[in-house]
């Protein structure tokens, strides 16, 4: 019979134990305090159709009814099923029933990301609302992108979705003002304040690649100019000068994936809508996910399903 101090001796490590270095040192930080705890949901894609609304009152429901409660939504985008093609009527109807379903089964607040489908018309000018306007006044912001503070961490919220030059559809990327405008944030965020950055679009993920037949013969996998950041290489560059920055959400892939790069995590949070409400999407069924933040910078993520049969 071995025990554990001979297998220490020989592996070498029973002075390092011995020397009052102990387990909790090398293990997790178990004094961490959680400071923010949140739901983040994302692409809900409601539509009066495919039984969506009921769909997402429970959604709600299922979230509000947990023995932890969170103590804000995180809307990350795609909140009605589309705006890009559709007449002014229909894009008016899914927000009334938004704003009908928050109003009825919701009590906590909530902060808005702009995702591609809330943008009306694209590939039209004449009207006012034209574009991100429209989603931004039913959101209530007064820029697509911002910053805020919350229990010590910084919540940098981007605006992933940019027009073609041509108006005629949309890019996974930040302008130049936006880009000129995190530089700053960044810079001006104490190095001892975690960072978490909100995107419709992911700026790093690795389902995004492999799923949807993006293999082309001859050519590899090709990504479209609508799928992830465009600009990825340009943003982890930036995000490289700041090890405050630890963890990026995002949503629009409909999948649930958890990538490290550089230091970072990249979660993109599944869907409340699933298969855009007709199933589950590869292996993400509908969901959610609960966020812990701790102040320490470290964080947990758990996608949840809520029980959601088409
Ligand atoms: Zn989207």
């Amino acid at each position: 019979m071995i025990n554990r101090r001979q297998l220490l001796k020989n592996a070498g490590l029973l002075g390092l134990f011995g020397a009052g270095f102990g387990f909790k040192s090398i293990a997790e930080n178990t004094d961490k305090k959680r400071v923010l705890r949140f739901a983040h949901l994302t692409d809900v894609h409601l539509e009066p159709e495919l039984n969506a609304p009921a769909g997402l009152a429970k959604c709600l429901h299922h979230l509000q009814l947990q023995k932890d409660q969170p103590t804000f939504i995180m809307s990350g985008g795609d909140s009605i099923f589309d705006a890009l093609h559709q007449p002014k009527d229909r894009v008016e109807l899914q927000w009334n029933i938004w704003n009908d379903i928050f109003k009825q089964d919701n009590a906590l607040p909530i902060e808005y990301c702009i995702g591609n489908h809330d943008c009306w018309g694209f590939g039209q000018t004449e009207d006012p609302l034209y574009g991100k306007k429209y989603a931004m006044e039913k959101m209530n912001l007064s820029m697509p992108y911002r910053s805020f503070d919350k229990s010590g961490w910084h919540f940098i919220v981007l605006d992933s979705i940019q027009p073609k030059t041509d108006g005629s559809w949309y890019i996974c990327m930040l302008d130049e003002a936006q880009f000129d405008w995190l530089q700053k944030d960044l810079a001006s965020t104490p190095s001892t304040t975690p960072v978490i950055v909100v995107s419709h679009a992911p700026i790093v993920s690795a389902a995004t690649v492999i799923t949807d037949n993006k293999f082309k013969d001859g050519e590899g996998y090709v990504i479209g100019l609508g799928n992830m950041h465009m600009d990825s290489a340009r943003i982890i560059e930036l995000f490289d000068k700041y090890p405050n920055i630890k963890l990026c959400l995002s949503g629009h892939i409909h999948l649930y994936e958890q990538v490290v790069y550089n230091g970072i995590t990249y979660i993109s949070n599944g869907a409340v809508s699933g298969n855009w409400w007709k199933g589950i999407r590869y292996k993400t069924d509908n969901g959610y996910a609960m966020l812990n933040l701790y102040d320490d910078g470290s964080f947990d993520n758990e996608y949840i399903t809520y029980g959601w049969n088409v």
